[in-house]
């Protein structure tokens, strides 16, 4: 059935970014269209695996850190709104050689913008978390407002908060064709077609393929995450372990939860970008090398966690040429607003990137500080 509906805005992939903005565009009364290829939520795509790890002293760039601000409180808000729980504060602890990019990098953002923190030597860490077994000579910065959300409750909260707010959001209908022109835009799905003021792009892994007139090189990766039943599972209860991360010397840095009951086990991954892929092709299965991705980390630093192995399961980055996020209007179509390359480290912010979102669909602008992950800094590059 073909048909042509209007709508105010548009927005492509109904994942962790575009879940938030449909629900806050509804909620500011704007006629909004969900599109999404698959379920809502699905496990497809970079927003699945029952945890996501949220910090306040981000070691990736000090001008993240208002956003998060703001992300804090936008949580909150959900949280309200939905009545469930989906934000656990935990602590955080970031830890490395002191002059590491992960223990400098938090430090800086925590100095500049007078966040809570304290650091600590590899004795004071001891005394505090005896899981840990580090290196001699290395520190931790310990961040008390750091915690996890849980992913696949998060969307499916805004979703249906969402479409009781009175947005329109269709599963299972992928966008095959868009366009643009001075009076608005177009999508055409297996369904049908539909019109609107405004297009939204939060396709996630998917966005070079539909953004692929862009030039800007967006990396798919495959990622791992495992599960494991620590050989003392006390010590890693949730109230009793933080969120954590560990520079690793080779590259990136592995990372972990507490266990809590979304899904069994201790889980842990490597943050670094993993063998590139396709996201119509990706292996999901497991592959031989996977848990050696975390396996080192186990063994090396937290011995009494490193149990056997409950769970697999891969996930995907988008990664920008420089693993900043990419907000900005579509340089060539001012209709439209793309969200993309959250290079592995966006759940964090899909709250306010919802409201960053809907600012710049609705009114062409937003008083969030966003402006350091437009499009610019690649052309700048260049000149
Ligand atoms: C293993 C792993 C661990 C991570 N850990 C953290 C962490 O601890 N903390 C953190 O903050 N971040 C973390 N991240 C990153 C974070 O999860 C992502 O940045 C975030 O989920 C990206 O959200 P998104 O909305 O862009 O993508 P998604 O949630 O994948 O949504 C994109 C959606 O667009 C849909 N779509 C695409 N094309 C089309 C089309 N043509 N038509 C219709 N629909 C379409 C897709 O099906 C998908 O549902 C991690 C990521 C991975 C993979």
């Amino acid at each position: 059935m073909r048909h042509m509906a209007a709508y105010d805005v548009i927005v492509i992939g109904v994942g962790a970014m575009g879940a938030s903005t449909c629900y806050e565009l509804a909620r500011r009364g704007v006629r909004v269209l969900g599109l999404e290829q698959f379920d809502i939520p699905h496990a497809l795509g970079s927003s699945t695996g029952f945890s996501r790890m949220i910090r306040m002293a981000y070691y990736e760039h000090p001008d993240y850190v208002p956003l998060l601000k703001r992300a804090y409180e936008l949580w909150d808000e959900l949280e309200k709104a939905s009545g469930q729980k989906l934000l656990h504060l935990t602590v955080g602890l970031y830890m490395g050689p002191p002059g590491g990019e992960v223990v400098s990098g938090s430090l800086a953002s925590a100095r500049r913008h007078g966040l809570p923190h304290e650091t600590l030597d590899r004795a004071q860490l001891a005394e505090r978390f005896r899981q840990f077994q580090l290196p001699d000579g290395w520190a931790a910065l310990y961040e008390p407002r750091a915690g996890f959300l849980l992913p696949e409750k998060v969307i499916a909260a805004y979703a249906d908060l969402a479409l009781r707010a009175g947005a329109e959001i269709h599963g299972r209908e992928p966008v095959l064709q868009w366009h643009a022109d001075d009076k608005g835009v177009t999508v055409r799905t297996p369904r049908g077609e539909y019109a609107a003021a405004h297009l939204v792009f939060t396709g996630g892994a998917w966005s070079g393929s539909l953004l692929h007139d862009l030039g800007i090189p967006l990396q798919v990766t495959r990622q791992v995450m495992g599960w494991v039943w620590p050989n003392q599972p006390q010590q890693f209860a949730l109230g009793h372990f933080p969120v954590w991360a560990i520079n690793n010397p080779a590259g990136g840095l592995d990372y972990g939860f507490p266990m809590h009951p979304e899904n069994p086990g201790l889980k842990i991954a490597h943050h670094a970008p993993g063998r590139p892929t396709d996201p119509d092709k990706v292996a999901r299965e497991p592959l031989p090398g996977d848990e050696e991705t975390f396996r080192p980390a186990l063994r090396r630093y937290l011995p009494a966690g490193d149990g056997p192995l409950l769970s697999l399961r891969t996930c995907l980055y988008t990664n920008s040429p420089d693993h900043h996020f990419i907000i900005d209007h579509h340089p060539r179509h001012e209709h439209v607003t793309i969200a993309c390359g959250f290079s592995g480290h966006g759940f964090k912010f899909a709250s306010v990137m919802g409201e960053v979102l809907a600012d710049l669909a609705t009114k062409g602008k937003t008083e969030l500080p966003v402006k350091f992950l437009g499009l610019r800094r690649f052309s700048d590059e260049e000149e």
